[in-house]
This record gives C-alpha cells, structure tokens and sequence, in this order.
C-alpha cells in the first residue's frame, strides 16, 4: 500500500453533497476508501454517492438524534458541514447563531465522540476537521460563524491529544474564500448590497487581506485533506493548517 492509499479504510464526510465536502469524499475514494456521504440536500448526497460508489445518508445535523442513524465504523471523519449567516451583533439571529453551533460543533463533537471507539480498537484514525480563516481569525458580521469554528479548533486540538496513544490524529485546514456556493452566496449578495460587479466584490472585499487575489478550487481543498490522511502525516496532529492565500500573514 502507497503512504497515501486508504484502501480498506472507510470515510465519513458531512457536508459531502457540495462544494469542499463533495471534493473531500471524491478524493478519498480516488485512494481507495469507502465513503459514507453526510448531506441535508437528498438529491445532492445521493448523487455524489452514485458518483463515489458510497453511502448516502440525509440527516440534519442540527438534530442531534440524527447523529445515532450514522455509522460508527468510520477510520476517517471529515467533519465540514457548515453554512454562514452575515449579520452585525445586535440585529444576529439568536436561533440562526444556536443552529450554527449545532451543526458546526455539536455534531462534529458528537461524530468524534461515536467513530473514536472504532478507531481506537484498531489503533488507528483521521480526523479532519474544515476550518476556516475564521476559525483563526475574525471578521466582523461573521458572530455565529467566527464562535463556531473557534470552537471547532479547541475541540479538534482536545481530540489530538486524547487521541494520540491511539493512533488517531486530528487537524483543522483553513481555507480562505473558496469557490463554492457558499461563497457564491456571499458574493452575490454583497455585490447587490454595495452596487459593484461580482468581480470587484472578490477582489476588494473579500480578498481585500489575501495577497492571492482569486478563490481558492475546492479540490485544492480537497488534496490537503487526503495529505493530512496519509502515513506521511502520522505526525501532524493538533494542528491547523492554513490555506489561504496569505489572508492570515497580512
Ligand atoms: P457548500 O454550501 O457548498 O456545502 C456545504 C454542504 O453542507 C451543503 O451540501 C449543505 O447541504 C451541507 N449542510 C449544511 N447544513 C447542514 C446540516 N444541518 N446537516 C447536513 N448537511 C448540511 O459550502 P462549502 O463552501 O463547501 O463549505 C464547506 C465547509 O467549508 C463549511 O464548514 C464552511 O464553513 C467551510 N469553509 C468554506 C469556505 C469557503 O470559502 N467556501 C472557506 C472556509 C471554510
């Protein structure tokens, strides 16, 4: 078996219906693993399903229950499922910022805490965790999001150290703006909120702190989180990996 190859291994990844998830679990399967697709969206988990020769499973991972219907024979979790909300403090959506933490740190707690056990009976495990600048750094309008993968990175960091002994690691990767729906969304709506092109609104707004100045391909994304899945990477644990196009340096 190839340093990389993850044959015989099997992979969780939620999120997996779209943008970052569906490249993550379309790379996995490239080295070899057997994926089990996490999404809200039916039609788009089960379509990446099809496409990856795995399992579709549609759950909201705001319900915490939801979580008991997933499996627990996983080697790889790739927790990514997450959304954003832009809002300033005092007009931020109460439910919309406890719905964030549900989705973007309960569930992935609550995943780490059923696939562990597994893991640890065979002395080995990945997880992943995806990040983001801001879970590095804050923005403003951003409360729900920013707390969230803050949050994130602590409990990715708890994992690794308890995980250790047992041939388990845990990371973050940090994406910058990536080029996905979820970003699309931004962007449409800031270009229509300030009157610009879309064009402008990447350039000058959001990668206003990037020395790149161009989205970021989800399947870059993607590679990073195969690498950190690797042999090779058997020492990188409890760390957070940036890739961002220099957004954090300035
Ligand atoms: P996306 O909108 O393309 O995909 C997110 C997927 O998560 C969707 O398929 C959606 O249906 C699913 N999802 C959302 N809420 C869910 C829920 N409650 N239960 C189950 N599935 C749910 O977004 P993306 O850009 O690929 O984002 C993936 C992850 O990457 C997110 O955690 C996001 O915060 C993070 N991220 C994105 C960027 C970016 O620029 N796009 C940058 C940094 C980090």
């Amino acid at each position: 078996m190839s340093d990389n190859r993850l044959d015989g291994r099997v992979a969780l990844v939620t999120g997996a219906g779209s943008g970052i998830g569906r490249a993550c679990a379309r790379a996995l399967a490239e080295s070899g693993a057997k994926v089990h697709i996490v999404d809200l969206d039916q039609p788009a988990a089960e379509r990446v399903a099809a496409d990856v020769g795995g399992w579709a499973h549609v759950v909201d991972l705001a319900d915490a229950s939801a979580v008991d219907s997933l499996p627990a024979e996983v080697d790889v979790l790739v927790n990514n499922a997450g959304f954003q909300h832009v809002a300033a403090l005092p007009e931020f959506p109460p439910e919309t910022f406890v719905r964030m933490q549900q989705v973007m740190v309960t569930a992935p707690f609550l995943l780490a805490r059923k696939v562990l056990p597994h893991m640890y009976s065979r002395g080995w495990g990945r997880l992943v965790h995806v990040s983001s600048v801001h879970g590095l750094r804050a923005s403003q309008f951003k409360a729900g999001y920013v707390a969230a993968k803050h949050a994130l990175e602590g409990l990715s960091k708890v994992v690794a150290l308890e995980g250790a002994e047992h041939g388990v690691t845990s990371n973050s990767v940090n994406p910058g703006y990536v080029d996905t729906p979820l970003v699309r969304d931004q962007i449409a709506g800031q270009a229509a909120a300030h009157g610009l092109d879309e064009s402008d609104v990447v350039e000058r707004i959001l990668l206003h702190r990037a020395a790149l100045k161009r989205l970021i391909d989800p399947d870059r994304v993607a590679e990073l989180v195969r690498w950190l899945c690797g042999e090779h990477a058997a020492h990188v644990t409890g760390a957070s990996v940036p890739m961002d196009g220099g957004w954090t340096a300035a």
